[in-house]
């Protein structure tokens, strides 16, 4: 391997002088120490992929689950239970949004269990 010289006056301070280097895990190139166990080209994509507010669930859900729960604290559905979550009486998955109008309170069996078909498979 070349020899790095300390100080050296062709300075391609790259990476800023006197930084520890490891490889690559994935393609064995040395990249510098603390950035990673990754050379940028193999870092992996965001791991932050299915969160919730990519399935829709964003903080407006979230807002006006509280107010529809503020306001009827029984399940719509079954009568029976007490609201636990707002079900969305038009799926996102077919195109429904996050509005109030178009919660409804409901418990978590009615809510999981009615089969919006499009989320579970
Ligand atoms: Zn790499
Ligand atoms: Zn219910």
């Amino acid at each position: 391997m070349p020899q790095r010289h300390r100080g050296s006056a062709t300075s391609r301070s790259v990476w800023g002088g006197s930084l520890s280097f490891t490889s690559c895990t994935r393609c064995k190139r040395l990249i510098p120490l603390g950035t990673g166990t990754r050379c940028p080209g193999c870092k992996p994509k965001r791991v932050h992929t299915l969160s919730a507010s990519r399935r829709g669930y964003t903080s407006e859900y979230r807002r006006n689950r509280a107010v529809v729960l503020a306001d009827a604290p029984a399940c719509t559905l079954c009568r029976r239970r007490p609201a636990t979550t707002a079900d969305h009486i038009v799926p996102l998955s077919k195109g429904g949004t996050n509005q109030l109008s178009n919660l409804r309170p409901a418990c978590g069996p009615c809510n999981y269990g009615r089969g919006n078909r499009g989320y579970h498979r």
